[in-house]
């Protein structure tokens, strides 16, 4: 059992300056319960806490560590950049070009790219282009997924505000909600019927390719296709948010590992490396609307900042250079494999959900395809499962409704170590 004595005492200090203690509500541990973990140091798959304590991490900055933490090679570049280059200029530099004409080479729907700061500003400022483009007020989100905290997705939300239980924030107009409305994941009935009720009203249809924020739930074979033909039918903006799952799933995205192309996707997470960047771009003729080209408004004092670009840039190469999908999938399989074994030997028909390296264990036994049956998981359970993991130097979310993820430097003696844990945990998860 690790000693918090350290993370403790911050935590109380924390909370008298910062609301609640963190900079992101996930982070303070409110639906597992305990004391939040301040860490101290990350290397490769580990993390060090600010009492001494190592965890096997497997929430790599909440998606972005796909090459672990402190990769050598991003290491090395941001050195030179810091070193040779600058932090920010606020004037183009050429390393803009470089990560626009690389993601446009490695995206499928991507013709002209726009860099953000965050996956917030990404899908916020992709909603506001499909509305100007299309001229229409409305968008369809599905219940359970997140985009980030822009006020428009802030109505039946997933992650955090699903898992502290605030899926609808105060502070959104009720102009604003009433344009948002919500399909059902994996049922593109509950859509037709929300396009036919707003004829020519729907702007966009915003969807995670892979559901990442109510646990993990992938589309079901088909449904982001009938999407795709829906909003070709009815001159909607098909928005992918890839900001989780893409380069996650597959170097192109899900876009690439499902073969549907939106007309604009949303970016971030691992084309940071590890610092704080969106993006968003898609087809020309819509892309072409943003100013100063066009009249629709998107701006950021920090936006393509040499910092972020570098370690972004340097994670994509390495991407394209390894290869390491096929060996994710791998890992990912004996994780799942030895899961399941374990829950067999229990007798627990706990369902696991999967695409490539992003995966998660619900505690239910209803198959997971949409917002409904994710919440049937057993969020007590999840939380003693937590704790369990954490004691035996596991790092996992410290939320039910999130997903787990494994990175190229995750060794086979760390997967090794991570079913073993696994099975202690699932026993503590029925005490
Ligand atoms: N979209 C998706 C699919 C996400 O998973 C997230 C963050 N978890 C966001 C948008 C928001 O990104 P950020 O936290 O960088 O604003």
């Amino acid at each position: 059992m690790p000693q918090l004595t350290k993370s403790a005492e911050l935590f109380e200090k924390a909370k008298k300056f910062i609301p609640g203690g963190v900079n992101s509500p996930v982070r303070a541990f409110k639906s597992v319960g305990g004391t939040p973990i301040y860490m101290a140091k990350g290397s490769g798959a580990y993390l060090t806490d600010v009492d001494g304590n190592t965890y096997l991490d497997y929430v790599g900055s909440w998606g972005p560590f796909i090459l672990g933490s402190m990769h050598p090679r991003i290491t090395a570049a941001l050195e030179y950049t810091l070193k040779n280059i600058g932090t920010s200029f606020g004037t183009p530099i050429e390393m803009e070009i470089e990560i626009a004409e690389l993601l446009c080479k490695i995206v499928p729907s991507l013709e002209m790219v726009r860099m953000v700061n965050s996956g917030t500003e990404a899908t916020m400022s992709a909603v506001r282009l499909a509305r100007g483009y299309t001229g229409r007020d409305k968008i369809i989100k599905f219940e359970g997924c997140y985009h980030g905290h822009g006020d428009s997705f802030l109505i039946k939300a997933g992650s955090g505000a699903l898992t502290l239980g605030a899926p609808d924030s105060p502070g959104v107009t009720k102009g604003t909600a009433q344009d948002t409305l919500n399909a059902t994941y994996n049922d593109i009935e509950s859509v037709k019927l929300l396009v036919n009720e707003n004829k020519g009203n729907i702007a966009a249809i915003i969807i995670e390719p892979v559901a990442g924020n109510t646990g993990v739930i992938p589309a079901k074979p088909g449904f982001l296709a009938d999407l795709r033909t829906l909003c070709d039918q009815e001159g909607i903006v098909l928005i992918f948010d890839e900001v989780m799952c893409g380069f996650r799933v597959a170097l192109g995205g899900a876009q690439s590992l499902y073969g549907v192309t939106p007309d604009l996707t949303t970016m971030g997470k691992i084309i940071g490396g590890g610092l704080p960047v969106g993006a968003f771009g898609g087809k020309r003729k819509l892309m072409e609307r943003i100013a100063p080209l066009g009249d629709v408004y998107q701006a950021g004092t920090l936006s393509g900042n040499p910092l972020a670009l570098t370690a972004g840039l340097e994670t994509l190469k390495i991407l394209m250079e390894e290869n390491p999908y096929p060996e994710l999938e791998r890992k990912a399989q004996i994780i799942e494999a030895g899961f399941s074994d374990n829950l067999k030997k229990l007798g627990l028909n706990y369902v696991q959900n999967r695409v490539g390296s992003m995966s998660c264990l619900f505690f239910t036994e209803t198959p997971v395809v949409s917002y409904a049956s994710a919440i049937t998981a057993d969020t007590k359970k999840h939380g003693k499962y937590f704790h369990s993991l954490l004691d035996q130097g596991i790092y996992t979310a410290p939320s039910q409704f999130e997903a787990m993820f494994i990175s190229s430097v995750h060794t086979d003696a760390d997967l090794e170590k991570t079913i073993k844990a696994n099975y202690n945990a699932l026993v503590e998860s029925q005490k």
